[in-house]
């Protein structure tokens, strides 16, 4: 049986008191057995207190990003080994916020990925194609590249780390969602693809989540394709009630 999961990208949002208040409501509302496992990804400098505070709760915590150095003269980043010293053991790679406003590649990604998985992080990898590939029936190629040069080098063995986010941009923080039958028609895609260069066993085995848009009202549509295994959240994530509806529609 595959893993559901339900992860809530905060992005730049909430501040401390913030996030403490949304985690305590997530805490008091979300029932303690869930079909989905439930992760937060809230902003670096609250991480710590998020891990404290979701502490003997279903509840994971996740980090947004990660350097791909061990350590050293890096100024404003954050390392692997900082972050699972605090607890934390899930980062979100590849986001495209991170691809189109930080300029990161997929060759970046993939080494962020490497680092991730020596330090025995999960990693939510993240891709999905724009707008204008959708329009030019370019979106199958482009992700299958995404996937190629972002993680299909990882060793087998990794997969069971891995949790896959298929985004379509033009889905992003736009309102705009993929049909239920657009979602299933990539992930069925994203999963024949990895099950021609892995195998049926981690084919079969991968979570792949959508994101983009994701809402109260469309989830359980969307939640109800098979390929479909959850979600990852952003602007309903930052809503306790919200967030309780998309993980309960799973
Ligand atoms: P959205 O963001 O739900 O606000 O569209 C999803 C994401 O960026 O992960």
């Amino acid at each position: 049986m595959r893993k559901k999961i339900v992860a809530g990208n905060w992005k730049m949002h909430k501040n401390a008191g913030q996030t403490q208040e949304l985690l305590d409501e997530l805490i008091a509302k979300i029932p303690a057995q869930t079909t989905a496992q439930v992760i937060v990804a809230p902003t670096f400098v609250n991480l710590q207190a998020a891990v404290a505070k979701v502490k003997n709760t279903t509840i994971g915590v996740s980090a947004q990003n990660v350097h791909q150095a061990e350590g050293g003269a890096f100024t404003g980043e954050i390392s692997a080994e900082m972050l699972t010293s605090i607890g934390v053991n899930t980062v979100i790679l590849g986001h495209s916020e991170r691809r189109a406003i930080f300029h990161e590649s997929d060759a970046l990604i993939a080494s962020k990925v490497d680092t991730a998985l020596t330090h025995d992080m999960t990693v939510i990898f993240c891709f999905g194609e724009e707008l204008k590939d959708r329009q030019s029936g370019n979106h199958f190629n482009i992700v299958e590249n995404q996937l190629r040069d972002g993680i299909f080098h990882i060793a087998k063995e990794s997969w069971s780390k891995v949790v896959l986010a298929y985004e379509p941009v033009w889905a992003i923080g736009t309102g705009e969602t993929a049909s239920p039958e657009q979602a299933q028609e990539m992930h069925e895609f994203i999963r024949e693809t990895i099950r021609k260069a892995f195998g049926n066993d981690i084919a079969d085995e991968v979570s792949i989540l959508y994101g983009g848009s994701v809402k109260p009202d469309n989830a359980k549509e969307i939640f109800s394709k098979p390929d479909v295994d959850g979600g990852l959240i952003g602007g309903a994530a930052l809503k306790a009630d919200d967030f309780l509806a998309i993980v309960t529609a799973i």
